[in-house]
């Protein structure tokens, strides 16, 4: 599980992220769902260690992860320009994870085999990330996160930067491979449509501050606030 407890964070005098807490089931997929400039971002940095909290903590698995160097917090990530390596091929990149963690030559091959068949793009692992659309590189950049079995995965709308029917697809492929999986995972999203298609629970933020949690049925039917009624309104 991620436990989020309390978390904080300001810049300057502005307070980005107020008393923030929630929790991701084990094996759950949760979207944290929010207007432009709620926080998500911060709070998914923070989780990933990228950011400091000034009040809060975090528990991954049982185990307070301020205690853990960011290598060693078993967290995959997936942002929505992610940057992979551009002169490393689909294999290097997915490998790229293991070879820093000295895994045997042997199962690197496997583990990256088995990973592309995860993803639908056995066959592509020769190209360059410049040789694949926008959508098979994603599929690359979540392989390249699944590849050392993360305890967490933290996706930062990583399907923001596509155009509507790729990203339909990939919403519906991502939902497909949670349930194959089961990562605990944390899914960034401003859209609410992709939150009730993708998450088992939503978590609502507004101005840094979490509004609302539950499933998207809970929410839709028993929405607590004015703002979460209107921001799930938008969906139909
Ligand atoms: P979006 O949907 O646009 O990605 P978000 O919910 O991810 O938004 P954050 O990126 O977490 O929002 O930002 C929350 C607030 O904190 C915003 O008002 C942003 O301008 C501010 N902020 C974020 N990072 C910094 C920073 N490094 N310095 C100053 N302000 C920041
Ligand atoms: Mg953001």
């Amino acid at each position: 599980a991620i436990e989020v407890r309390n978390l904080s964070k300001r810049y300057g005098t502005f307070q980005a992220v107020k008393d923030v807490s929630f929790e991701v089931p084990a094996g759950q997929l949760v979207a944290l769902l929010g207007p432009s400039g709620s926080g998500k971002s911060t709070i998914l940095r923070m989780i990933a260690g990228l950011e400091t909290a000034d009040t809060g903590s975090v528990v991954l698995t049982g185990e307070d992860a301020t205690k853990i160097p960011v290598q060693e917090r078993g967290v995959g990530f997936v942002f929505q320009h992610y940057a992979l390596f551009r002169h490393m091929t689909v294999r290097d990149n997915i490998a790229f994870g293991l070879k820093v963690r000295k895994v045997p030559k042997a199962d690197v091959k496997a583990r990256v085999d088995e990973l592309l068949e995860l993803v639908q793009l056995t066959g592509y692992s020769r190209r360059l990330p410049s040789q694949l659309s926008g959508g098979q590189r994603q599929r690359v950049a979540l392989a390249r996160a699944l590849a050392p079995r993360p305890k967490v995965l933290l996706l930062d709308e990583p399907f923001g930067a596509l155009d509507a029917k790729v990203r339909d697809e990939l919403r519906a492929w991502l939902r497909k491979l949670h349930d194959e999986v089961h990562v605990t995972s944390l899914f960034v999203t401003h859209d609410q449509r992709e939150a009730f298609e993708v998450s088992d629970q939503l978590v609502v933020l507004n101005e840094g501050r979490v509004q609302q949690v539950g499933t998207p049925q809970e929410l839709y039917e028993r929405p607590n606030s004015p703002f979460v009624a209107q921001f799930l309104g938008q969906v139909n």
